[in-house]
């Protein structure tokens, strides 16, 4: 494990299903107040919780980390990261390309870009300098997200800091011809299937690798951090229904915990396994990445 920027994991260790290699891409990392992220909790109760994980200005620090996935015919990335839009957020992040790099791709190896939703830190890294960042690759994410997160009357009702982002990110998409909208559970390729996980956003989906206990899941935002496993009910600020949120997780934890596959997630350091009892989950790590 190397790194070359400020809080930016630029190798990882490479996680194999069968003939599909895995690798932790990082776009680095944001600072965020605890209870943004955990905003249905009280802070008596939060406090312990969190001993000793925050910063000197009292916010955690959660990871950015894509996925990026060989196939024996295609090479694939899980989400792009908070791109040109981190210099607006002063956040040390948007270093997805630099990671490849180092990881041995260029943007151009992308043949098929994969969209867990739409938020900023998921999508930002879509373009830059107004032309897409993967012009070789076909774009997949859920028909319930676009829909969502393309109608200006949604929109209008968002706060800025999400609206915005989508407004300039997804159009492009459509205009060069290199989109693809999902529909229930999709097979992307042999053994990759995208899977509606909504809670979090009305078409947030995650990303099954292979099958049974050697399979892998991508939970993109259903977890946010490895505190949800113990208290699942825990939500954050954005999403978008609480109820839902939660629901789909107990759902997708459950499934891991029976199946016996692996499973990592966009903001979580930590890839392994779900352990389940009474109501609560337990993480048990297979490697920690940071
Ligand atoms: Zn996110």
């Amino acid at each position: 494990m190397t790194t070359d920027l400020p809080g930016t994991v630029v190798s990882t260790p490479t996680l194999t299903v069968g003939d599909i290699a895995c690798r932790v891409i990082s776009d680095g990392q944001a600072a965020y107040e605890p209870s943004f992220l955990f905003a249905n909790v009280d802070s008596e109760t939060l406090g312990p919780t969190l001993d000793g994980r925050l910063d000197d200005q009292g916010n955690l620090s959660t990871p950015y980390h894509c996925l990026l996935l060989q196939t024996p015919t295609a090479t694939v990335l899980i989400d792009t990261g908070l791109g040109r839009l981190a210099a607006v957020a002063g956040a040390p992040a948007g270093h997805l390309l630099n990671s490849l790099a180092s990881a041995g791709f260029s943007a151009d190896d992308i043949d098929v870009v994969v969209l867990s939703h739409a938020h900023p830190d998921h999508i930002g890294g879509l373009s830059q300098d107004g032309e897409l960042t993967f012009p070789r690759a076909r774009h997949i994410m859920s028909r319930t997200e676009w829909d969502f997160w393309t109608d200006e009357d949604t929109l209008a009702r968002l706060p800025e800091m999400l609206a915005a982002p989508a407004r300039a990110l997804l159009p492009p998409l459509l205009e060069a011809d290199v989109l693809d909208l999902a529909e229930g559970e999709t097979e992307i390729l042999r053994g990759v299937e995208l899977i509606p996980a909504p809670g979090h956003t009305p078409g947030h989906c995650v990303v099954r690798i292979g099958s049974g206990s050697s399979g892998v899941t991508f939970l993109a935002d259903a977890v946010l951090d490895e505190l949800q496993f113990r208290h699942p009910g825990w939500v954050s600020a954005v999403d978008f229904s609480a109820e839902e949120t939660v629901r789909t997780r107990k759902r997708l934890l459950c499934n891991a915990a029976t199946d016996g596959s692996l499973v990592l997630a966009y903001h979580m350091s930590t890839t392994g396994t779900v352990e389940q009892s009474s109501g609560s989950f337990r993480l048990l790590p297979r490697e920690s990445r940071q």
